[in-house]
């Protein structure tokens, strides 16, 4: 699926770029005290090397090389960087340090989403693939490298200030909080694969077995109370995310395989135990605002008042949905995250606010970055480890996310709660759970964490 045209753009000047940055790292941090932060010509008290800022009036994609330089123990690609021979940062008598790269305009082009914007590339569903990122092309799609870059602006302040700052604490005065969710795509299909690996095996026994155990039984997808019981276990509560489209999208993708207005018991159930239902935008309602309208719609008429969503298969067109969900005033989204790889997609670890750029200006929503993916561990196409390799895969990046007091955001299908399912299933589902159990991680809804964020920038 091509990209869209490129829509006519707002400049991106540099003090767009200060303002949308600086905004964003005063909100991850307690009470930052006023300093002047910025270029030379301003002559403020953190002066910020001023690289060669062409590249933010033009449209490429992607900038020069990054320079490698170690900062907190990690070794970190600085875009925007033309002094690799100065320390990168230098703390200066009377009050002053000088950032010899230009970290403002680095986080800028990875939280804003430039590269996805402007790129051309999309895939069979109209993604951005992982593939053409900078994260893929310079393996740092694990490390929140925009957390890093305020890292180095947290030491100048502190130097400038003298005062210690420190991220802001989840419930409970947890250092870090964790987001798990459910896009609830099917409900009656898990009898299927079965039958048909036995029709094709010739096996009309096995087959007329299947079909019997479909027409008498419960599905073993049909899970929804045992998913929420699950997560309960843990002293946690869920988002999920149901689909109100049950026919195929033109192509013939799926959607839902149950129609959303008549599970209305079980969807009660879910909110009576205190997990949160919200929007599984279906397909071509990513770039289709009467299609969103719609699909919103149609959770809110069951009763819970829907106020974010996450797309599935994941769809975002970097040209047109942010403006979309801002004009559909939808509080917060959950879908940025890479379909083929866990990690960072705009490599920062806090919940933030993406760039409108045809309004050039910050979203008005919040986005919670998704960071794990089930689908992702076992799929032809995406990564292919073994049950046993998945945490072991996560573990760094989840430590990233501690470091800096972040949400880690993980999605796991109700259907891989099916116990037949041993590669993504419950099990590794559970060893995930009592990892983060175990580092006290503050579990929190979607809605928690909105509400948490809009306290902060209000
Ligand atoms: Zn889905």
């Amino acid at each position: 699926m091509p990209a869209p045209p490129l829509p006519v753009v707002e400049s991106v000047t540099a003090e767009l770029r200060l303002s949308y940055v600086l905004r964003h790292f005063r909100e991850a941090y307690v009470g930052v005290p006023t300093v002047t932060i910025g270029y030379e010509a301003t002559q403020p008290q953190i002066e910020v090397a001023d690289a060669n800022h062409d590249f933010f009036a033009g449209t490429a994609p992607y900038p020069p090389e990054p320079n490698w330089r170690e900062w907190g123990g990690q070794r970190l690609p600085f875009f925007f960087d033309e002094s690799l021979e100065l320390p990168l940062l230098e703390l200066l008598p009377a009050s002053r340090a000088h950032i010899n790269a230009d970290v403002i305009s680095a986080a800028f082009y990875l939280l804003s989403g430039w590269q996805e914007f402007f790129s051309d590339e999309r895939d069979q569903h109209g993604r951005f693939p992982y593939a053409a990122s900078v994260q893929a092309r310079y393996g740092f799609v694990a490390v929140p490298v925009v957390n890093y870059y305020f890292d180095v602006l947290k030491t100048a302040v502190e130097h400038v200030t003298g005062q210690p700052l420190h991220p802001h604490r989840w419930a409970g005065g947890a250092t870090w909080a964790a987001c798990i969710t459910h896009d609830i795509d099917n409900l009656y299909s898990a009898w299927k694969a079965p039958a048909k690996a036995a029709l094709r095996r010739g096996n009309l026994l096995s087959f007329g077995r299947q079909l019997w155990r479909h027409f008498t039984q419960k599905d073993a997808w049909d899970n929804l109370e045992l998913v929420q019981k699950t997560v309960a276990e843990y002293g946690a509560k869920s988002t999920f995310f149901f689909l109100p489209e049950h026919r195929k999208d033109p192509n013939g993708t799926p959607n839902a395989d149950y129609r959303y207005n008549q599970i209305g018991q079980s969807v009660d159930s879910l909110l009576q135990a205190g997990a949160k239902v919200e929007l599984h935008a279906s397909l071509g309602s990513s770039t289709n605002p009467n299609k969103l309208h719609y699909d919103a719609e149609q959770i809110c008429h069951l009763g819970p008042t829907s106020q974010g969503l996450r797309f599935h298969y994941l769809s975002w067109e970097p040209r047109i949905t942010p403006a979309l969900v801002d004009d559909l005033l939808f509080a917060y989204d959950s879908t940025l995250g890479f379909a083929e790889h866990y990690g960072f997609r705009n490599s920062y670890c806090l919940p933030f606010r993406p760039f409108n750029f045809q309004r050039g200006m910050a979203a008005d929503f919040l986005e919670i970055p998704l960071n794990v993916m089930d689908t992702t561990f076992h799929h032809p196409r995406y990564l292919q480890l073994a049950p046993e390799e998945i945490l072991p895969a996560l573990l760094p990046m989840f430590e990233e996310i501690e470091r800096f007091g972040g949400v880690a955001t993980v999605l796991w299908h109700n259907e891989n709660f099916d116990s037949a399912n041993q590669r993504n299933g419950p099990v590794q589902f559970r060893t995930i759970m009592e990892y983060l159990r175990s580092r006290n991680v503050a579990f929190r809804t979607c809605g928690d964490i909105w509400r948490q964020m809009y306290a902060l920038s209000s």
